[in-house]
């Protein structure tokens, strides 16, 4: 166990960890302080980008979108996170991307645009 620190509001305590920027890593990620609940909203943000839109997309039968564009999905999140924008949605690869808060969450939506109409 080593001691580490929380980056935002300095508070130590003691974690499994291989050095001190790991353990000041996990406190921060940890802490019971609001800077703490956001840095773990923003890591799930980015988990939840990651696994519809990044490398665990094919899990959701989904194709990983191009870096670029996912960059851009990462800051979408981040302002809808902060009430810059209430809803942004885009059209990526036949899908399309929701990203919306609600009830203090950040809700990724993706769909796949699969509309099938045959004629004879
Ligand atoms: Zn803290």
């Amino acid at each position: 166990m080593i001691e580490g620190m929380c980056k935002h509001c300095g508070q130590m305590r003691f974690v499994e960890a291989r050095d001190t920027e790991e353990a000041n890593a996990k406190v921060s990620l940890s802490c019971s302080c609001d800077e703490g609940a956001q840095d773990r909203k923003l890591k799930k943000m980015n988990e939840n980008l990651d696994k519809l839109c990044g490398s665990h997309a094919e899990e959701y039968q989904m194709k990983p979108v191009e870096e670029d564009v996912y960059e851009l999905l990462k800051g979408l999140c981040i302002l809808v996170n902060e009430e810059a924008i209430a809803k942004v949605a885009i059209s990526v690869d036949y899908t399309t991307i929701t990203i919306y808060k609600k009830n203090e969450n950040v809700i990724l939506n993706r769909k796949k645009m699969s509309n099938y109409q045959l004629e004879s």
